[in-house]
């Protein structure tokens, strides 16, 4: 098989396109795949300070790598990017030390923050505290509502106007079934490619991988010879997502370009939903936007009886 581009021994060959690639034309065709969805959906705007939540594992490598090139286009704008370590021992060491390496290479600044700096306690004390009480929560939904918030709060710190994060078209799919399935409509409308701007106070978050298969972003990253070595978290397994991640990549087995089709019905339904008018405030205690009077971050420390 030869590259669609340049006749070189193609090393992949794509399901959605049809084509073959060697291994530097394919990543040049991600990397203008990336570009398109940046342009189409004007996710950078010239002057914004972008922060990318970086965690080490193999998208969000990929993610630093492009945007680090597309930024180029964008003088005005400025890059840094944020790392989260929730603190379970030996998952997020690895992250840690290969987003310190990517950063120092990409010229990009990387600010470090910590579940125990925020919150006052690490995500295994968290769960932990949450047995003792008798909250019948997992680790993920803990580790995800934290998260965000930990993002958020350090963003602002940056003066970011943009997160950018290394979601795929997989975790995207994985999303918008996970939201019909809990029924979850509001998060379904809101899942589109724009940046959500309807929050104030919440810096609006982008995903400029969206449209690139998982297969996709690990095999960029295996050429580009970055580090694969993932440690899969403790809890990934108590998640609902694993099941569907499961579900998804059996279908899309039999059924190439189901994943995309997903996500190209959940774009077209949060244009659809645009006009749906959320009702925003901010969090009586934190201060922290919310549809709600208290956020689900402070509801869930004082479950917990612990104050941020
Ligand atoms: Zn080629
Ligand atoms: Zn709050």
């Amino acid at each position: 098989m030869q590259c669609v581009k340049c006749g070189a021994k193609a090393v992949y060959y794509s399901v959605y396109s049809g084509h073959s690639f060697c291994a530097k034309c394919f990543m040049k065709s991600v990397e203008q795949r990336v570009r398109a969805t940046i342009n189409r959906y004007k996710l950078f705007d010239p002057e914004d300070r972008i922060v990318i939540a970086i965690s080490g594992g193999k998208d969000s490598q990929v993610l630093a790598t492009i945007i680090a090139k597309v930024e180029k286009d964008f003088p005005g704008a400025t890059l840094s990017a944020l790392i989260v370590d929730e603190g379970v021992p030996g998952y997020r060491d690895f992250g840690l030390r290969r987003s310190k390496e990517l950063c120092d290479e990409l010229g990009i600044e990387l600010t470090t923050t910590s579940f125990k700096e925020l919150f006052g306690y690490s995500l295994p004390e968290i769960v932990s505290i949450a047995e003792q009480k008798g909250v019948s929560l997992g680790a993920c939904t803990f580790c995800g509502i934290l998260r965000r918030r930990a993002i958020n709060v350090k963003a602002k710190e940056l003066g970011a106007t943009k997160v950018a994060t290394g979601h795929n078209l997989d975790d995207e799919a994985q999303t918008a079934l996970m939201n019909l399935l809990r029924g979850d409509v509001v998060r379904l409308l809101r899942l589109g490619p724009k940046p959500v701007e309807e929050f104030p106070g919440f810096v609006p978050r982008v995903k400029p991988l969206r449209y690139i298969p998982e297969k996709e972003t690990t095999l960029y990253a295996y050429f580009k010879g970055y580090p694969l070595y993932e440690v899969e978290c403790p809890y990934v397994r108590e998640s609902m997502r694993d099941e569907i991640r499961s579900i998804l990549n059996e279908i899309e087995g039999r059924h190439p370009g189901t994943k995309y089709a997903i996500v190209r019905a959940a774009d077209r339904l949060s244009a659809m939903g645009a006009s749906l008018k959320v009702r925003v405030g901010s969090c009586k205690y934190c201060g922290e936007p919310t549809s709600r009077d208290v956020c689900r971050a402070c509801e869930l420390l004082e479950v917990l009886g612990v104050t941020s």
